[in-house]
């Protein structure tokens, strides 16, 4: 980016200015420049975008699903054409890489097209009734204006999946991306949507500035037009927008943190196993919730995967996310480096063997494998959010199991094995909302119930799933003749 981009709000179809006019600069992680100038709103802008988003879901929710697929389906279109652009931003806002930034396109356009079907998806049941007469059906309503709290990390595919299901179901949006990712994650979805002819105000977003989030989220969750919230992001957020919701009596569906662990099992294939725990741990330099954290291998095998598999993240390819060849691109900010680098020194202090990695090279942490990592410290038992991950041996498979399950988290696991059948009975058993059988964690697809159990979050995103979410279901009734009442 030769200059910085500047990002307002997107209101009732336009672009505006905070109410209080202030800005915020979003920097490049890997260059350090400024890579947009960001409207800093507060809880005025929150309330102008609720009512945008109000007064467009009328009109909206009755609109032909004609007009709603081909809004869709030519989003997707575009989409598809500006992926070089689309690569470049996402590098320069958030550190993605080019391998990323493709899983993120490709999710993202098939995500818009099978969006597109939703829009004729049959919207309810007839039930048969005891009552002579009476025609009963279950229907299924768009909720009405739903807040959509998105985190940066996987900005265009986090942000895309929180607004475009909800949308495609008839209701109107409200979204608050992260303030690292205001543009791939915010902006660039309004822009997309309203080229491809989506009506004014039916997706608003609201930026702004660090450490400000929490006065325009609990305006968004705190006003009774705002009937749904959504919410991708860390467990202790997750945990004080539940509560905040929870005070306004409004459902959440929550999207929330891992500490996913990949089993390797005594007959598992070596090979496999080391090539899928490289890409599990490291894949977007370990800055997704779905990464492998724990690898845990049977003690038969742990020694030849350890050497192995230290060997290959110690020679990963660390630098510029613009660079097809780098693997490990820029942490997203400096609070998180030094988060890194402190967890890693205090699980060292109480006694774990560092195997590679560890020490923050210019604004990346390098891939950093450890072993004998005590339960206290903090990499331990929670979610380290970057190129960290953890080495534990096992001694059989339910010990395996038995390890997987010993963390508060439950988004995703990978189990890797010759036989598949048992790797589906362990599968049963393990306490996650998604486990691969010889894979490793780090999948999702549009269509795929995704989502998390225990502090792992609640309800499901995944086109069919999603359209549940952000649907409620209404029991109308009819009838031709009047009622024989008992009195
Ligand atoms: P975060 O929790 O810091 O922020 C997420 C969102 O919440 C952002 O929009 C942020 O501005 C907002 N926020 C921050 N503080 C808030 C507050 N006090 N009140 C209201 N909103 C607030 O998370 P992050 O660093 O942006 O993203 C990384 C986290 O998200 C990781 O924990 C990761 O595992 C998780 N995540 C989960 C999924 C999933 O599907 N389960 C997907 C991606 C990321």
């Amino acid at each position: 980016m030769d200059q910085a981009i500047d990002v307002r709000h997107h209101i009732g179809g336009g672009w505006v200015e905070s109410a209080s006019g202030r800005t915020y600069p979003k920097n490049n992680p890997w260059t350090g420049e400024t890579f947009a100038e960001v409207a800093a709103g507060d809880a005025d802008d929150a309330l102008a975008a609720v009512a945008a988003a109000d007064a467009a879901f009328g009109g909206w929710a009755a609109s032909p699903p004609i007009d709603r697929q081909r809004i869709l389906l030519r989003a997707a279109d575009d989409l598809d054409r500006g992926r070089d652009e689309v690569r470049g931003l996402l590098a320069a806002e958030t550190g993605c890489g080019v391998h990323f930034a493709g899983v993120q396109l490709d999710f993202c356009v098939n995500l818009l097209r099978q969006a597109a079907a939703l829009a004729y998806a049959p919207s309810g049941q007839i039930l048969p009734s005891d009552l002579a007469g009476t025609r009963a059906l279950a229907m299924r309503r768009p909720v009405g204006v739903v807040a959509a709290i998105a985190p940066w990390n996987a900005s265009l595919v986090l942000a895309g999946r929180a607004v475009v299901a909800p949308i495609a179901t008839g209701n109107t949006v409200v979204l608050k991306p992260s303030e690292e990712a205001p543009f791939t994650g915010g902006a660039f979805w309004a822009s997309l949507l309203t080229e491809a002819g989506l009506p004014a105000g039916v997706i608003n977003v609201v930026t702004h500035a660090p450490g400000e989030a929490g006065a325009v989220a609990e305006t968004l969750i705190a006003d009774p037009r705002v009937r749904r919230i959504s919410f991708t992001g860390s467990t202790v957020t997750g945990r004080r927008i539940a509560e905040t919701a929870g005070r306004h009596l409004k459902r959440a569906v929550l999207q929330l943190g891992g500490h996913n662990p990949l089993l390797v099992l005594a007959d598992a294939p070596l090979d496999q196993a080391v090539d899928a725990a490289v890409y599990g741990a490291f894949v977007h330099s370990g800055q997704t919730c779905m990464c492998a954290r724990r690898i845990i291998v049977d003690s038969s095998l742990y020694d030849d995967f350890a050497v192995r598999f230290v060997a290959r993240a110690a020679a990963l390819p660390v630098g510029d996310p613009s660079d097809p060849a780098t693997v490990i691109g820029p942490v997203i900010n400096e609070w998180a480096l030094s988060l890194l680098e402190r967890r890693v020194r205090e699980a060292v202090g109480l006694g774990a063997r560092l195997l590679t990695g560890g020490v923050p090279v210019g604004r990346c942490f390098p891939p950093t494998v450890l072993a004998d990592v005590p339960a206290a410290s903090e990499l331990a038992f929670d979610e380290t959010f970057g190129p960290v991950v953890l080495l534990e041996a096992a001694d059989g498979a339910e010990d395996a199991l038995r390890r997987a399950n010993g963390t508060d988290f439950g988004l995703t696991a990978g189990i890797i094995t010759g036989d598949p059948y048992r790797g589906l009975d362990l599968a049963r058993r393990l306490r996650a909302g998604i486990v691969h059988v010889n894979d490793q964690p780090v999948n999702d697809e549009p269509q795929m119930p995704f989502g998390g159990v225990k502090d792992s979050g609640a309800g499901r995103f995944g086109i069919g799933f999603a359209a549940e979410e952000f649907t409620e279901v209404q029991w109308v009734s009819a009838r031709q003749d009047p009622r024989t009442y008992a009195f």
